[in-house]
């Protein structure tokens, strides 16, 4: 771990104002590739994140500051405060350094390596504050309201500075290995039925794990005018694979439970994919009994879960829903290139769920919070305001199951 220099903590709380001023630069899917795929330089891409990652950082840490002071006292949250520290102060290290220099550029590298690592248990240690807060002091509705609030915010924020560090990363590091095709974590032709297989399969594996049985898939696709031609689209496999993978455990695991673990065979998970001019669209159907229509607002809060808690971390075996992040988290994977995932449901009947992502890479820009003034009202009231890069205000799993190297995040 790089040591925290002594003249930047000092000045630490001054260079959040600072940086905090800025408001992130939202990048599209096509720009990443722009940038990545023709000579990448990495002097450039050197400079960029020297400046942005810091604007980002600044602006989610001034939000943090805005939550309860009970829930900012918990030790779990103190630890991912301490993390945000750290990496603040390791990347402002590069400030003033020159991209000439190619020791600087390569342990620029290293450092925001180093980064990502420290803070791949954040969704789970941040989850763990919030239980930590409902177990010693209780949350009422406002609060609540707060932190699902925050939280969304926060989540989405992580997935940007993941992003942004992960493309230089693949890009420049000499130790990382990527697919031949993709550029960064991106893949310009992503074939959209394959991750589907293979986020099915994942989760049939799952169900299969704890049920001993588990429904079948049927796919068909909707290629617009293209009819016969497999439907790709530029993204990054991982996010998709992620929203894919937790429809598909919620939606095996409402089949069986309503048919029955002893039932002998179970109706189908049925997903179609279609590709329009504007959107790509994923549903995911099943005949799984559905959700009351009063559950449906809240099934996208963090911690709603049906399901029984899953046993503490250490064991074996991944669960296959417990922690009620699955909805809220996949969610955020959608609108973080403008698209949406929702849910309806007919209860008594099933439920289908449905992923829209921007067919336009060049229409794909990351959607960030933005911290001013007005955002920090919404931690007293609920009046919605404009704090969003885009028009957009959400209402608002990262889960320690098994994760492919194909589709890291
Ligand atoms: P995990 O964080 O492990 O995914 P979870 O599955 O309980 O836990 P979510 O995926 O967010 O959390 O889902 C929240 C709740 O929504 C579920 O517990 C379940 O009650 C309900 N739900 C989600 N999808 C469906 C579905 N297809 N049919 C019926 N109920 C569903
Ligand atoms: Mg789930």
């Amino acid at each position: 771990m790089m040591r925290l220099s002594p003249r930047i903590l000092k000045s630490l709380p001054a260079l959040v104002d600072h940086y905090s001023r800025f408001s992130p630069s939202p990048l599209s899917i096509q720009q990443f590739l722009d940038f990545g795929s023709k000579n990448a330089c990495e002097k450039k891409s050197f400079a960029f994140l020297r400046q942005e990652l810091p604007v980002r950082l600044a602006n989610i840490m001034k939000e943090i500051n805005l939550l309860p002071d009970t829930l900012l006292k918990m030790p779990s949250v103190e630890l991912v405060q301490s993390w945000y520290i750290q990496s603040l102060t390791e990347i402002l290290h590069f400030e003033n350094k020159s991209p000439n220099d190619s020791l600087i550029i390569d342990s620029f590298t290293e450092t925001l390596y180093n980064i990502r690592k420290r803070h791949s248990n954040v969704v789970e240690t941040m989850a763990q504050g919030v239980i930590e807060l409902r177990d010693t002091h209780g949350i009422d509705h406002q609060a609540d309201s707060n932190i699902q609030y925050f939280l969304d915010r926060f989540y989405m924020s992580r997935i940007s500075i993941r992003m942004l560090i992960h493309q230089h990363v693949l890009l420049f590091s000499p130790t990382q290995e990527t697919h031949p095709r993709h550029v960064g974590s991106i893949d310009p032709n992503c074939d959209v039925e394959s991750v589907v297989l293979d986020a099915y399969e994942n989760a049939k594996f799952l169900c299969d794990q704890y049920y001993l049985a588990s429904p079948e898939l049927d796919l068909v696709s909707h290629n617009g005018m293209k009819k016969a031609s497999p439907i790709t689209v530029v993204y990054v496999p991982s996010h998709l694979y992620h929203m894919l993978f937790e429809l598909f455990k919620n939606a095996m695991r409402a089949i069986v439970e309503y048919h029955g673990t002893a039932a002998l065979d179970y109706p189908k998970v049925k997903c179609q994919v279609s590709l329009g001019k504007e959107d790509l669209t994923i549903k995911i159907s099943d005949k799984g009994g559905g959700i009351p229509k009063s559950a449906i607002d809240v099934l996208f809060n963090y911690m709603y879960s049906t399901a029984p808690q899953p046993p503490k971390s250490g064991s074996t075996t991944a669960p296959l829903a417990g922690y009620g992040y699955g909805l809220p988290l996949s969610r955020l994977y959608a609108k973080y290139f403008q698209g949406d995932l929702q849910l309806v449901s007919q209860e008594g009947y099933g439920t289908d769920a449905l992923i829209w992502l921007k067919a336009l890479s060049s229409e794909a820009n990351e959607l960030l919070p933005v911290f001013n003034t007005t955002s920090s009202r919404h931690y007293g009231t609920n009046i919605p305001t404009s704090d969003w890069s885009s028009p957009y205000t959400p209402r608002g799993s990262q889960n320690s199951v098994r994760t492919f190297l194909t589709y890291r995040i």
